[in-house]
């Protein structure tokens, strides 16, 4: 057995899985954000029924493969620690750390929608875009440790020369991103984003659920948000699939929920890829809140992390 821990920055989702992806004794704390003793003695208590008996962890941050310091924006007492380490001296136990997102697209890989598949891109379309590359069951770490993060780096950007006297700002939606870059798909594709990508094509401010049904029901101005949004969205997932290979594209997150956008982003990035006529790609992910426990439940120790720094 293994006991897994799904830390965001609200809340600790705690449980022990057996080998077959069973979870049971599942518990929830507050997630002590500012002070590191009581976040590792939260966790120390939630381990402590099992001694010995491996944690791993799916964490709302990145765990850089060189440092082992985690960068969680939401947790900030984490910011110069050596994580696993210091949660393995404090309890007696291998502790294993990743990303929710590279989890998620683990958890959906071996036991989920994309099961039997060996090369999978998980993608997240929650409050803002995220996601996982897994091969042959392993998360793809990469450099710097966020390989997967497809959301960012300039995508949405003007041309490079401007016709005189055009306002590019109505055309095109580039909005500076949290990252520090201008145009980068979080900036459009999460749902607060969504609802500002809304504003911008000229809808009144309204939530992501109700862009969202009144584009189902074809309602005009819901439909030229979501033609910049599919368009934009698809494109880049299209240079995804191009580029990774992967046969299968789970999606979680809150917008993930609506079957109709899954579905439309799937036939959008068909049009768009090299490869035709592949069969459905992209698909909802099937765990909801299991995935980041069950993902976790599933990490092996990497053991060569100074060839993929
Ligand atoms: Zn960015």
């Amino acid at each position: 057995m293994i006991l897994c821990a799904d830390i965001g920055g609200s809340f600790i989702d705690f449980a022990v899985a057996s080998p077959d992806g069973h979870l049971t004794h599942r518990q929830a704390a507050p997630t002590p954000v500012a002070d590191l003793d009581s976040f590792v003695g939260i966790l120390a208590d939630l381990c402590a029924p099992w001694p010995g008996v491996p944690l791993h962890i799916a964490i709302a941050g990145v765990e850089n493969p060189a440092t082992g310091v985690v960068h969680a924006a939401n947790i900030p007492c984490l910011a110069t620690t050596d994580l696993s380490r210091l949660l393995s001296v404090k309890t007696g136990r291998t502790v294993l750390i990743a990303n929710d997102a590279d989890c998620f697209a683990l958890a959906e890989a071996r036991f989920g929608v994309a099961r039997g598949h060996s090369n999978v891109f998980g993608i997240i379309l929650g409050t803002g875009v995220g996601g996982g590359h897994v091969i042959d069951g392993r998360i793809v770490q990469g450099l710097g440790g966020v390989t997967g993060e497809w959301g960012h780096g300039p995508f949405i950007i003007p041309p490079p020369r401007v016709p005189a006297g055009m306002d590019l700002s109505a055309v095109i939606p580039s909005f500076r991103c949290g990252c520090g870059q201008t145009g980068c798909l979080d900036t459009i594709a999460g749902a607060r984003a969504l609802e500002r990508l809304h504003v911008w094509a000229g809808g009144a401010p309204a939530d992501s659920r109700a862009i969202l049904s009144a584009w189902e029901r074809k309602d005009a101005q819901a439909s030229r948000t979501m033609d910049f949004y599919l368009g934009y969205l698809s494109s880049a997932l299209a240079l995804v699939i191009n580029v990774t290979g992967c046969t299968v594209i789970p999606v979680g997150g809150g917008l993930g929920n609506s079957a109709a956008l899954v579905r439309a982003v799937d036939l959008a990035v068909r049009e768009r890829i090299l490869v035709k006529e592949p069969g459905v790609l992209v698909k909802q992910a099937v765990l909801a809140r299991d995935a980041g426990l069950l993902g976790a439940a599933c990490l092996v120790a990497v053991h060569d992390k100074g060839a993929e720094r």
